[in-house]
């Protein structure tokens, strides 16, 4: 592999053939990532980024678009079909993209949206005060009530709603691991006359495979995604439009040319592909075996009693809150389990009382693992290692930790293909 790379350009070599050390004998628990397939690796390196195809599928700015229409065609086509869509939007270059995008589509600035909390699993686009989004829109914030069981206060966001005349009514998170109730939230939105948006940005794949429920069923408007957390696609964004052609056209406008210039067709290539690999049955065997890994993982540290924000989890990431129950800060634990080769991140428990810089809590979850074919059994080992390591915090426990994270992520080899 890289055959050209190395002989043009040794130093741009030599940093991949690091990373693909890196990602062959580490064991990757970031919820947020994955291993995509050779076919998307493939289209993701072809031809189509030299094509500039501004505007979308008949309707472009250039001429020469004969294949771009035809490969974005078929993606909005598969997005549709898996997600149960009326319309798709397949140009984001990212979630924090789709998310802007939608923004400009729905609201006109001074508007509110009713978010999830940052510190109880929101994502940094729903409103963090270092995003720009704040200087020009309103964020107004819901919690969980109940911190150790993962509930959402409804009636409390309900009395919010009826306050502040939100025009979004956003659910969606980075670091929450229990389903949402999405009939409230439609509920909620559709009373004050809001936009039901639903970021199912990590939750993607979970959904296409049916091992989590589809918001639109339950009265969603929007969805707005990434393509490459538990989806398994390249690096990318989706929108999503249940029914409304309006808002349809609201966002399409949004994202060119409002927010973006040519689309990445090599990107749409390989979200295409990606859509057309989680309608296959197989996905959904995959998506099912996230959530059997994650309980294995769950079992481990419930019989360990370290706490666990909501108490466990029903997706596929756990909240683990290693300062209460370890004793070790999440910015300790993550450095200690990167040297055993098991790499997580450090993330805010609810209403933290440390510093974000290095916060009491980590983050991880089994979508990578499990495309590497990890089950139960080897799941669950992965997180005796992690307390193993945690807990001894010693060169002996980390080195003992990082031979067996070799063997095991050895064993799991990446594979090149879903079928
Ligand atoms: C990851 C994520 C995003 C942002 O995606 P990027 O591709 O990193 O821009 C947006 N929303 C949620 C909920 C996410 O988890």
């Amino acid at each position: 592999m890289y055959d050209f790379i190395e002989r043009e350009d040794p130093e741009i070599f030599e940093a991949l053939a690091g990373e693909e050390k890196r990602q062959a004998e580490g064991l990757e628990l970031i919820p947020s990532e994955n291993y995509v397939s050779r076919a998307v690796k493939e289209a993701m390196a072809s031809s189509l980024t030299n094509k500039y195809s501004e505007g979308y599928p008949g309707k472009r700015y250039y001429g020469g678009q004969e294949f771009t229409d035809k490969v974005e065609t078929l993606a909005i086509e598969r997005a549709k079909q898996l997600f149960g869509a009326s319309y798709a939007n397949v140009q984001p270059l990212g979630g924090a993209n789709a998310n802007i995008a939608m923004y400009f589509a729905l609201l006109a600035p001074g508007d509110t949206v009713l978010g999830m909390d940052l510190s109880h699993g929101g994502h940094l686009t729903h409103g963090h005060p270092v995003t720009y989004l704040t200087k020009i829109f309103n964020f107004v914030r819901y919690k969980m009530k109940n911190v150790e069981t993962g509930e959402i206060d409804y009636d409390e966001m309900r009395r919010v709603a009826r306050e502040v005349k939100p025009k979004i009514v956003l659910a969606g998170f980075s670091a929450y691991p229990r389903e949402l109730d999405y009939a409230q939230f439609a509920d909620i939105a559709r009373e004050v006359g809001a936009v039901a948006v639903m970021d199912i940005a990590h939750i993607a794949g979970l959904i296409a495979g049916r091992a989590a429920k589809n918001p639109f069923d339950y009265g969603f408007d929007v969805m707005t995604s990434t393509t490459h957390k538990t989806l398994r696609g390249p690096r990318g964004g989706l929108i999503l439009t249940r029914e409304s052609e309006e808002i349809a056209k609201k966002i399409d406008k949004a994202v060119f040319p409002g927010f973006q210039g040519g689309p990445h067709m090599h990107q749409i290539a390989a979200k295409a592909i990606a859509f057309q690999e989680a309608l296959h049955p197989a996905f959904a065997q995959y998506a099912k075996q996230i959530l059997l890994n994650t309980k294995a993982m769950e079992a481990v540290f419930k019989k360990h009693g370290a706490r666990m924000i909501t108490g466990g989890s029903d997706n596929h990431l756990i909240l683990l809150d290693v300062w209460s129950s370890i004793g070790i800060s999440g910015g300790e634990a993550e450095i200690l389990l990167d040297r055993a080769g098991i790499t997580l991140n450090k993330n805010a428990v609810a209403d933290d009382t440390r510093k974000p810089m290095d916060p009491s809590g980590i983050r991880f979850g089994t979508p990578a693992i499990t495309t590497r074919g990890f089950r139960e059994a080897g799941s669950a080992r992965v997180a005796e290692l992690m307390l193993e390591v945690l807990t001894k915090r010693d060169d002996a426990a980390v080195e003992h930790a990082r031979q067996e994270v070799k063997i095991l992520a050895l064993a799991h080899p990446i594979p090149e293909s879903l079928y």
